[in-house]
């Protein structure tokens, strides 16, 4: 950009920003009535009614609770309202005095109504804090106090931002968003050179992971069938989910492949060994190595992530379910144990992680995006190296597991950072790089199109389901439960339907769109799948944000199962009867909405480098961006009035 137009550029942009916060934060001086607002509050698994209670800041509420079930709690974020809600109007209200010794002490007050005054603005989730039953953590309703300052001003800097960068892409003729250069961790740090270089290497990070897994197997089976109270479910479906998607995928990409307990002992047995290589001088059908079982090929047909995308839909249809039961946890890890070990009898190679798992086909999309990748440092090394080590197998390590020759891998997808090429290369040139984030933006086929569109779909449908305040949305989708069979198949019917119809149609409409607008004759298929790269850093801010809740107000459980991992009773660290509080919870939709603007700003930016090689003239790719831009803002404050409004 030139400098004249570079200072235009920050004029412009600070003083639409300045609109762009100036509006909303007026409209918090436009005078409110206030008044009284006196409602009646039913409780019942897993919901309250009115679940959404709508008011104006200074006005006064006063509850008349009860509960139509079993004894349910009542804690609000941002304001000092705690209360039990018994049967027939019996409640508790929790109160604190000081006693002579000026020590806080803590009772209950058996009360009728509660009353306050909202005298903060914003959204405020109220939540349950009494375990009554398997969907307990998600029985939530919501506050609002108008005006929804921190909501107008997201959808204010949402349009803004959106604006700011069509704008920018359309006065911008140079690189844009280049990032940083990538960095060789090997080089940098020779120790860890030393460490990856081991035989033993991915056995000994395996492990620890190996055994703290199978005891959560065993704890889903034999420990308590409440969820919040059994070490499975809080550490796998809070903590690691939380781990998985905030911090491990955006910075790691398949890092967890590298060190997944779940296919280890089926290729422990295929390869008959734990670290060290078997290796054949004679080849057996390209690999230097046998291994056990017939040693046949995946077909072809199927070498693509379909299944993945269907088995992952599968899966989370019965999402809630399966997140709530120990039991249903646990099965559903025998049953990837049990498909990995029989799979490995008949394939050679990783093909449960390659085509099956349903995890791996979002790993794999979203690794594209991630901070760090395992490639060749000289390609031209590799064409001159004729045995091709990495590929078929050497001396010092196996054929890559996952199918890939590193001398030409772009793309992080199918990579499962096992380390065995930075072994078996023979002339050292594979490294493990740092890299910008969202690196390699170019997807291969409308599989793993669909992948990042069921990931977007999901990660809204989930928001809806779990912390959203639609009791009857959860109760459909908790059919063993509810018994609702017409609502789920309702629920299951919207669920495939948004992922694999409505969203994709939309979308392709968006993008033959964009076509169209940069000028056509542009080959649709490679523009719909540039476009969709949009989706993946999109996506990757739209899971974290989902992702987020859960772990600030659930945190304490980690604390209580830590001491009680079966929920037996025990005590062992002497938090077991941690008291249940959220950590600054009246700021969880503030964060979120700064996750969504970052993922418009990373989802735009990178769709717009994606489409660089696709269309060479700016003027018409700042053009194909309009559509898909818009597109974003769209879903983005789908999300938002969901967290924010
Ligand atoms: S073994 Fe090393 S040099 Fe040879 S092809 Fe593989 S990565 Fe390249
Ligand atoms: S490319 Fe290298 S690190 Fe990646 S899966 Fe294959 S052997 Fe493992």
């Amino acid at each position: 950009m030139a400098p004249r137009l570079k200072k235009s550029a920050i004029l412009v942009f600070t003083l639409t920003l300045a609109v762009a916060i100036l509006i909303p934060v007026l409209l918090r001086f436009i005078p409110y009535e206030t008044r009284t607002h006196h409602i009646s509050l039913k409780a019942k698994k897993y919901g309250y009614s009115p679940s959404r209670i709508v008011v104006n800041r200074g006005d006064t509420i006063v509850l008349k609770p009860t509960s139509l079930d079993v004894t349910h709690g009542f804690l609000l974020d941002g304001y000092p309202v705690e209360f039990i809600i018994k049967q027939q109007g019996l409640n508790f209200l929790k109160y604190d005095w000081k006693d002579d010794d000026g020590n806080l002490q803590t009772d209950w007050d058996k009360v009728n109504e509660i009353e306050f005054v909202a005298d903060k603005s914003g959204k405020f989730t109220f939540r349950c804090f009494q375990t009554c039953g398997n969907l307990h953590p998600f029985m939530t309703g919501e506050l609002i106090v108008r005006p929804n300052t921190a909501y107008h001003l997201f959808i204010s800097l949402s349009v803004w931002l959106t604006l700011s960068l069509l704008w920018l892409f359309r006065v911008s003729s140079g690189p844009l968003f280049a990032g940083f250069k990538k960095i060789n961790l090997l080089d940098r740090l020779p120790w860890l050179k030393r460490i990856v270089k081991l035989r033993s290497f991915q056995f000994l990070v395996i492990l620890p992971n190996f055994v703290v897994f199978y005891l959560f197997i065993l704890s889903a089976l034999w420990g308590s069938p409440v969820g919040n109270r059994n070490i499975a479910i809080i550490f796998v479906w809070i903590a690691w989910w939380f781990m998985l998607k905030a911090i491990i995928v955006p910075l790691g990409g398949r890092f967890w492949c590298m060190i997944c307990p779940l296919p280890a002992p089926a290729e422990w047995l295929s390869r008959r060994s734990l670290t060290a290589v078997r290796y054949l001088q004679k080849p057996f059908k390209g690999l230097h190595h046998r291994f056990t079982g017939l040693q046949k090929d995946w077909p072809k047909r199927i070498s693509n992530i379909w299944l993945q995308n269907f088995l992952f839909l599968a899966m989370i249809s019965f999402g809630i379910i399966l997140i709530t039961r120990p039991i249903a946890t646990a099965f559903l890890f025998l049953l990837i144990l049990a498909a990995t070990l029989v799979l490995a009898l008949i394939y050679r190679q990783r093909v449960f992680c390659l085509y099956l798992c349903p995890v791996g086909g979002f790993l794999g999309t979203y690794s594209m995006a991630s901070m760090s990748e395992i490639r060749v440092i000289d390609p031209e090394v590799c064409r001159k190296h004729k045995e091709k080590s990495c590929y078929v197998g050497g001396e010092g390590g196996w054929a890559c597991p996952w199918k890939q020759y590193p001398g030409k891998m772009k793309r992080n997808n199918y990579c499962g950072l096992c380390t065995e090429c930075i072994k078996s290369c023979p002339k050292d040139n594979i490294g493990v790089f740092m890299r910008p984030f969202g690196s390699d933006r170019a997807l291969k086929g409308y599989d793993e199109m669909f992948n990042a569109i069921i990931m977007l779909v999901v990660a809204i449908a989930f928001s809806v389901t779990m912390l959203g305040p639609w009791g009857f949305i959860k109760e459909a989708a908790n059919v063993t439960e509810s018994r609702q069979i017409i609502p789920f198949l309702i629920y299951l019917a919207s669920l495939w339907g948004l992922t694999l119809l409505v969203v994709p149609g939309l979308f392709a409409l968006t993008t033959k769109g964009a076509g169209r607008l940069a000028g056509g004759g542009i080959n649709h298929r490679a523009l719909t799948l540039r476009l969709a790269y949009i989706l993946i850093p999109l996506g990757i801010f739209f899971w974290i944000a989902f992702s987020l809740p859960p772990i600030m107000t659930n945190y304490s459980y980690i604390l209580s199962v830590l001491s009680d991992p079966l929920g037996l009773g025990w005590d062992i660290f002497g938090t077991a009867n941690y008291s249940f509080k959220p950590f600054i919870p009246e700021w969880i939709p503030v964060i979120q909405g700064f996750l969504l603007l970052a993922g418009i700003y990373f989802g735009l930016t990178r769709g717009y480098l994606a489409i660089g090689e696709l269309i060479k003239d700016p003027r018409s790719r700042a053009m194909a961006m309009i559509l898909p831009s818009l597109f974003a803002l769209f879903v983005v404050n789908v999300l938002a009035k969901l967290y924010m409004g």
